[in-house]
């Protein structure tokens, strides 16, 4: 399969120096492979798109002369395609509608004693997965069936800098959201469906989302997809020790100065050095990832 890679982010505000590392990983390692490199607008959660947010990630990644190889397309096109995939997993028997709330699965485990990090969400406790009798007021969302206590679902995969994964995705997230209760898709089944449709090879992204991977894995798996190579990058932290977010006080990157803004992206990704312009720079980088990075075989194997 030849070398496809992307960068998606979701239009809730300019890009800052946290996104612009992922964006800079996922074009070095495109360009390292002589690939493509796309760029997908993630704009499926509709109520946090900031109105002209994905033009101006675009000119953002342009003025640091990172251009998409061919037209960018946003998920809020993409309902079709999505409603086919879980079609074919309700066809398998895979999904199950809910009515539950964050708030009664955050309840189901306290009443239990259960503590959680503050980072991370409770895993379903299957309350509505055998239950057949809904009204039609609590139209709920629709889940997908992830194992049982008795046949738990461990996905084991391979990151190009983390190494060798592992997550039992029964007791880490349980049975998952595929369609909101408000009637959004969610982001795994959209991430899944449209890596496959653009034919991504190699996902390149923030660490934070090496969680979701297992997620995604197994709804390849079930909906008969290939599966990618994933390399997991180093996060910004903010002052609070957090993933550098808007909440966290990240600022909007300043595209007045594009050779200072990639240095401080590369220097975070190991590969930044002396140039004298954008273009000199960015070649520059280019070699130094081939050298850190290079390229397994499909799934990891050296
Ligand atoms: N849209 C996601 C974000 O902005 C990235 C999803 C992905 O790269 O898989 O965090």
């Amino acid at each position: 399969m030849s070398y496809s890679g992307r960068f998606a982010p979701s239009p809730t505000g300019p890009l800052h120096a946290g996104s612009m590392v992922a964006a800079l990983a996922s074009w070095l390692d495109a360009r390292a492979r002589c690939g493509r490199w796309l760029v997908r607008i993630e704009d499926v959660d509709s109520p946090r798109r900031i109105v002209g947010a994905d033009q101006l990630i675009l000119g953002q990644l342009a003025a640091c002369q990172l251009l998409p190889d061919e037209l960018v397309p946003a998920q809020s096109q993409r309902g079709d395609a999505y409603a086919a995939a879980l079609r074919q997993l309700e066809g398998i028997g895979a999904t199950f509608r809910c009515s539950c709330s964050r708030r009664q699965i955050a309840a189901h485990w306290k009443g239990l004693g259960r503590q959680r990090g503050r980072t991370e969400e409770w895993p379903y406790p299957g309350t509505c997965r055998n239950r057949s009798a809904f009204d039609g007021r609590d139209a709920g969302s629709i889940r997908l069936r992830c194992g049982t206590d008795e046949s738990a679902i461990v996905i084991e995969w391979q990151d190009r800098r983390l190494g060798e994964q592992q997550q039992d995705l029964t007791h880490f997230c349980g049975d998952f959201v595929l369609l909101r209760n408000d009637g959004l898709w969610a982001y795994q089944l959209a991430v899944v469906v449209d890596d496959a449709a653009q034919g991504i090879s190699d996902v390149v992204r923030g660490e934070d989302l090496a969680d979701n991977t297992p997620r995604q894995i197994h709804l390849q798996n079930l909906l008969g997809l290939p599966r990618p190579r994933y390399l997991h990058v180093p996060l910004v932290l903010g002052a609070d020790g957090e993933k550098l977010s808007k909440q966290n006080g990240a600022q909007a990157i300043d595209t007045r100065d594009p050779l200072q803004i990639l240095r401080a992206a590369g220097a975070r990704l190991g590969v930044d050095g002396a140039a004298a312009t954008p273009a000199d720079w960015l070649a520059a980088a280019v070699r130094r990832w081939a050298a850190l990075y290079p390229l397994p075989n499909r799934h990891g194997a050296p």
